[in-house]
């Protein structure tokens, strides 16, 4: 501990204040006594505090799982098939006394295993970097500011709040409970959600009994709360446990296990070749039992493709990386498979499609339409009427709607430096600036009608209503919700003289053709007198007996890149259906403004509601803009797309959301404005809440899968290649053109460096123009199983054919042998090239030079094959000798003519393909 630390420590002892300690049944205390004790004001602790807290107590997090040591991770790549079978062959020739074979043997495992226990590295560093950036958040009261920080941070007497959706940060005393409800699986195993309140407990109570306390881990429901920090990270009762909750799954995908089913079928299927090479080499060739044995041994280890699994993830982990670097964090690696497939993106409008920065722009109220100028949060800008600016104060009905409209209203804001900043809902943030514009400052009217209760605002129910201490004796109910939710429970209005009758048809007009200009609306309504419980302010008392006040229209600009993004899924073959709880004219407005669902009608909530299954599948599918939606209409629409065989994606961010980012094929939460149990919930979350986003991790996503493919179809041929040389040799009984030691060197030095390059291949420029890939594709196409043919015989006829014609010219067997192994090095680098793209010619700048990685393995390779040449002590180990510049040009020949060759048959099959290419290959 540092002297300042302990300097920390004696001060906090001085101040005599009691801090957390397991020992401390915090659930037993009263709450006032608990913030004594925990000398916690009601501003909560200041800057200072919170230091010194830290330095006794720690951050609040939990020790992550131990990882596994970097030897034993080492150790671990040992276990496969292949390092076994090179290993037991090294025995053999030492038995043998084939010395150089066995430190060839041996340098080939250990080789191999380091670039498995590299590469798995890297794919573990990428996920943990993913982890890190999903840390959960905690709203908390600092020095007086609701302020939003890293849950990490929190300390034993901070002052936190929580609402439906939050995973409580840290064990809690609660002070105040608003209708809390919390579900405590992750410590007691009780899924059915338990009510809190601020009662105490007795000090033997089980965890699940103390009901004025809120646990870190468990996750809030219903309701909202306060409360204090009594412990933090390792003193919680989950760290007693020492449970850490589910982070980001490390699971597999269909793709990689296909691939790795695929994978070990190819490798008994190449023992199996090997061993009958072994026996026709000795029993028919009369070769001897010691070199064939060697030479099944350099066959196996070729054509066994060991490193496809780990090259597969180190490419997913890659994407799983740039998508992060485009702001889509993927939680589940199957994700980002899944992303390549999507047919249907289901997005929310409020935030991802628009901005969320929410400005009033007009009010109704006491027959006046006024208009509200100004933009953005700073409380600057005239009212007007017709065009006339207005004094507010001539206008008592305008001050009787923004008055119930500032105080209905949990928001806050707070000029910061030079900008304006809010805290809180955006809608209601907006609220305030233009009772603000109106001269009605928030501070005033909240002590002039301080608040008793409240029901806050649920998406279900479009409505929030808040109980005030009003300026005679008797109580004050406000609301502001959906205007019909509203205009329902009223039975008089605001006229400019007074109360009248309510018209419901003026209102209903004024709504309408508010929301079609594309404006959120929200109607305001108040209500004299007690709810049926007094003090406490119920759902069932907003039922009837209100005075509409009037109407405000919101406007929410579109992000300027979702109107593009929605264009480009558009191009991909990807249908983008809008999901809101706004009202159905401005969701349609909004929806035309983007390009979605233009000409048809939109749907809504209640319409969804009365559907029954069959019906909403062919709706589903033919509308694109739904309005009034709640969550559970948007878990029905997921099941009616997936039942038509689309792939879905779906975002949310509230807690009822979860089912349907589940059922999903691709849920995506919020980053910003998410709840934790939605980021939980969902496969992907958007740091930025953009759309624009989703449609860069669509791209990302095809563009690894296509990775994979340019993997599996480089290495294929390239293993296939060399073994076809060694096999057609033993049956034609040629001289072999290959050592062991050769194949393996070939091996070792080209297949794992350069088909790591095709991992970091950039987009193809097509890639969001074809049509998304059917999910059961199978990887290994026909036309795959053409070009890994085609491929494997030119290279294998090329190299042994030069081979063949060197032995005929009287070029001595070393000669022959090393030109051959640099023949088939040297095509397989051409053949990467190739490999760059799947279709599209790569004969050009960027198809050549546009992947840096790639040219630099490239480069190393060629380092690699020059030593193979012209080192004496490599000259030694695998047989090879010095070669002339003609015999170069010779070994280069043969690469180039497997490049010519496949370009020639991708301009064939380009051809005979309508455009855009791949479209064959993708058939909807
Ligand atoms: P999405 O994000 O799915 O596009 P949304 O967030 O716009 O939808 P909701 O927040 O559910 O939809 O809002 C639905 C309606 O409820 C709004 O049109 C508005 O009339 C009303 N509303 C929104 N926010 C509030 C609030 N804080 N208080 C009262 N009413 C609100």
């Amino acid at each position: 501990m540092s002297s300042t630390d302990k300097q920390i420590r004696r001060e906090i002892q001085s101040r005599d204040v009691v801090e957390p300690s397991p020992e401390v049944a915090w659930h037993t205390l009263p709450s006032r006594v608990v913030v004594e004790r925990l000398a916690t004001g009601i501003d909560g602790l200041t800057d200072r505090d919170v230091q010194r807290r830290r330095a006794v107590h720690g951050w609040n997090r939990l020790a992550a799982a131990k990882p596994q040591s970097a030897l034993l991770r080492f150790i671990r790549q040992f276990h496969n098939v292949l390092i076994y079978v090179m290993s037991g062959a090294a025995v053999v020739t030492a038995v043998l006394q084939h010395w150089i074979d066995t430190a060839v043997l041996f340098a080939a495992v250990i080789i191999n295993v380091v670039i498995a226990y590299v590469q798995e590295g890297k794919a573990e560093a990428a996920m943990g970097a993913i982890r890190a950036m999903l840390s959960p958040r905690a709203t908390v009261i600092r020095d007086g500011h609701t302020v939003d920080i890293d849950a990490d941070e929190l300390v034993p007497g901070d002052l936190v709040t929580l609402a439906p959706g939050d995973r409580v940060p840290a064990d809690m005393r609660l002070l105040s409970v608003d209708g809390l409800r919390v579900e405590e699986a992750a410590l007691t195993g009780e899924s059915v959600p338990v009510d809190k309140s601020t009662d105490t407990t007795a000090a033997d109570a089980p965890i699940a009994d103390r009901v004025g306390m809120a646990y870190a881990g468990t996750l809030v429901v219903r309701g909202q709360a306060t409360g204090v920090v009594v412990g933090t990270g390792p003193r919680t009762e989950l760290g007693r446990i020492n449970q850490l909750l589910t982070g980001i799954s490390p699971t597999s995908t269909p793709l990689l296990r296909q691939i790795s089913r695929f994978g070990r079928i190819l490798a008994v299927f190449i023992l199996a070749l090997s061993a009958a090479t072994f026996a026709l080499g000795v029993l028919w060739r009369g070769q001897g039992i010691a070199e064939m044995f060697t030479m099944a041994v350099a066959l196996a280890a070729s054509a066994i493709p060991e490193g496809l699994p780990a090259i597969m993830t180190v490419t997913l982990a890659i994407g799983v990386q740039r998508m992060s670097r485009r702001r889509a964090i993927v939680r589940r690696l199957p994700a980002v498979e899944a992303l390549g497939s999507v047919t249907v993106i289901c997005s929310d409008k409020t935030g991802t499609l628009t901005s969320n920065e929410m400005t009033v722009q007009r009010v109704i109220c006491g027959g006046h339409d006024i208009d509200v100028g100004g933009v953005g949060y700073a409380p600057v800008g005239d009212l007007s009427i017709d065009g006339r600016i207005i004094d507010p104060a001539h206008y008592p009905a305008l001050r009787d709607a923004l008055l119930a409209a500032e105080l209905c209203n949990d928001a806050s804001l707070h000029q910061a430096d030079d900008a304006w900043m809010i805290t809180g809902d955006p809608t209601e943030a907006a609220l305030l600036v233009a009772a603000a514009k109106a001269g009605l400052p928030h501070d005033r009217a909240r002590a002039e009608h301080p608040r008793i209760n409240t029901v806050p605002f649920a998406s279900e129910n479009r409505i929030m209503g808040t109980l005030h201490t009003g300026t005679d004796a008797d109580a004050l109910i406000l609301v502001k919700g959906a205007p019909e939710r509203v205009l329902g429970i009223c039975d008089r209005q605001r006229g400019v003289h007074g109360e009248e009758p309510v018209d419901r048809r003026y209102w209903q007009h004024m709504a309408v053709t508010t929301a079609a200009q594309g404006l959120r609306v929200l109607a305001l309504a108040r209500r004299r007198g007690a709810p049926r419980n007094a003090g406490v302010l119920e759902i069932a008392d907003l039922d009837a007996g209100f005075t509409m006040l009037g109407l405000v229209g919101i406007i929410d600009p579109l992000r300027p890149d979702a109107v593009v993004a929605v264009q480009e899924c558009h191009r991909a073959g990807i249908r983008v259906k809008m999901i809101t709880g706004d009202h159905v004219a401005t969701a349609r407005e909004i929806g035309a403004q983007l390009g979605i669902g233009v000409g048809k009608p939109a749907v809504t909530g209640a319409e969804i509601a009365a559907m029954d299954d069959a019906e909403l599948r062919n709706v589903a599918h033919e509308r694109d803009v739904f309005a009034r939606a709640s969550p559970e209409h948007k878990l029905r629409l997921v099941c009616a797309l997936q039942a038509r065989g689309d792939v879905v994606a779906m975002t949310g961010d509230g807690v009822n959301d979860s089912p349907a980012l589940k059922k999903a094929d691709i849920g995506i939460a919020m980053g910003g404005k998410g709840t934790e149990a939605a980021k939980e919930a969902a496969d992907m979350v958007l740091a930025d809440d953009n759309f624009a986003t989703i449609a860069a991790a669509v791209s990302e996503g095809r563009t690894v899968y296509d990775n994979i493919r340019k993997f599996v179809l480089f290495m294929l041929p390239t293993n296939g290649g060399e073994a076809l040389v060694v096999i057609a040799a033993i049956i034609f009984q040629i001289t072999l053109p290959l050592t062991p030691a050769q194949v393996l060197w070939i091996n070792l030095a080209t297949s794992s460096t350069l088909g790591l390059a095709l991992a970091f291949e950039p987009p193809e420029t097509d890639v969001m123009r074809r049509r998304p890939r059917p999910p059961r594709e199978n990887l290994l196409s026909r036309y795959f199983a053409w070009r890994v043919g085609m491929v494997s015989v030119l290279m294998a006829g090329g190299a042994l054919g030069m081979f063949l014609c060197e032995l005929n010219l009287g070029t001595s067997v070393e000669t022959a042998r090393t030109m051959a192994v640099n023949a088939i090095v040297v095509a397989e680098m051409f053949y990467l090239l190739n490999n760059r793209y799947l279709l599209e010619p790569v004969l050009n700048r960027i198809g050549l030079f546009g992947n840096k990685i790639a040219f630099a393995t490239v480069v190393a390779c060629t380092a690699l094959q020059l030593s193979f040449t012209y080192m004496p002590a490599m000259n030694v180990v695998f047989g090879s000798t010095p070669l002339g510049y003609v015999e170069w040009l010779k070994a280069a020949g043969v690469g180039a003519l497997v490049f010519v060759a496949v370009e020639i048959e991708k301009f064939v099959v380009r051809r005979r393909r309508t455009s855009p290419p791949l479209r064959e290959e993708h058939p909807q």
